[in-house]
């Protein structure tokens, strides 16, 4: 039988959540922009908005320490970061294009080397998805196989409908158990009609006809007629919900500091900048030709997967107006 929660019964849930000291994460007015933020009551949360960042932040923080050191009698003693003090999270309100990044990006964290700081953070996770309805011209979910109304990465999938309530489908194990703990926040019916999704201006792709282009024109003229004018902010990269490059530094000195990871951007200029002054990747176009190859051939080779859920922030960020989806669409036209 379908559940239904109605709207203050979800935020009545969200005040739950929090009184059982659990890090509840959802859309929320930050300044005059939606962002992630931790929420610390149902009334907190904005659903009018896609927000301005993506999600993957809960699981791959833009910086965290991973061990500390400090020279002590002239040994070296190091502390790794107990990451048994995660807290239990659930993420509330993510549309398909965010609530779908984890299980994308599962795949190359549990890869040959395991990342225990995500995979931990996920293990302790639940996703509460939600259906898109608020979509924009810069949206093309549809186009890489995703869809508003995607389930993919979501624990319990929230369908709007149009009395204002939402349909409820417990799509894992984790998202039965959080309906079960709460279940008198939840009836059963089918509820009202759904409210309709946004039309997308672009068109599906042909995925597979766009990784056999990108395999056979490694070089072509196209690359620096799209990309020269890059600038190299990594702006598409960090505000992206799939990419997921990161680098570590030390910090302090030799005898006292931090080990942290720091997300990184394959669109910098020094991404790829050898010990030895050499860059295979010296000019701009470069840095964005590996973007879409990692996005749309390399990943799929290794995973089977593309690293793209059509969200369409980087179209939305990008100073100089570089349109991902419209790049897409060329290639798609192409035959040769
Ligand atoms: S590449 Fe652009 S459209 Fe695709 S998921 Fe990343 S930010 Fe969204
Ligand atoms: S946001 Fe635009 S200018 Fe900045 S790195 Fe990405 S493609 Fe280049």
């Amino acid at each position: 039988m379908p559940q239904i929660i109605t709207e203050q019964n979800l935020r009545n849930l969200i005040d739950l959540l929090v009184k059982e000291a659990k890090l509840v994460v959802g859309p929320k007015l930050s300044g005059s922009v939606v962002l992630y933020e931790p929420l610390t009551a149902g009334s907190d949360l904005t659903l009018d908005a896609l927000p301005r960042r993506s999600s993957k932040e809960l699981f791959f923080p833009i910086c965290e320490d991973i061990l500390s050191y400090k020279r002590e009698n002239g040994a070296m003693k190091v502390n790794d970061v107990d990451r048994s003090k995660f807290p239990e999270t659930v993420l509330i309100g993510a549309p398909p294009c965010d609530a779908g990044s984890p299980a994308i990006l599962d795949a190359v964290m549990s890869w040959d080397y395991k990342d225990e700081f995500y995979l931990e953070r996920r293990r302790k996770s639940t996703i509460v998805g939600i259906a898109c309805t608020k979509g924009d011209d810069a949206c093309f979910c549809r186009a890489v196989g995703l869809a508003p109304d995607a389930e993919a990465g979501s624990d319990l999938f929230l369908t709007p409908l149009k009395d204002g309530s939402y349909a409820c489908k417990a799509v894992t194990e984790k998202g039965q158990a959080l309906v079960a703990a709460h279940k008198n926040l939840f009836a059963e019916g089918a509820g009202a009609e759904p409210v309709a999704f946004v039309d997308q201006a672009v068109e599906k792709l042909d995925l597979v006809k766009i990784k056999k282009w990108l395999e056979d024109h490694f070089e072509d003229p196209l690359w620096e007629k799209i990309a020269d004018i890059c600038v190299g902010c990594g702006a598409c990269a960090f505000i992206c919900p799939a990419c997921h490059c990161f680098d570590i530094n030390d910090e302090g000195s030799t005898d006292d500091g931090v080990r942290r990871k720091h997300w990184d951007a394959c669109g910098f200029a020094k991404f790829t900048n050898h010990a030895s002054g050499h860059n295979p990747r010296d000019v701009q176009n470069k840095r964005y030709r590996n973007r879409i190859m990692h996005k749309f051939k390399y990943y799929d080779d290794k995973f089977g997967k593309t690293l793209c859920t059509g969200c369409g922030r980087c179209i939305r960020a990008c100073p100089v107006g570089i349109d991902i989806a419209e790049i897409l669409e060329t290639i798609n036209t192409k035959h040769d």
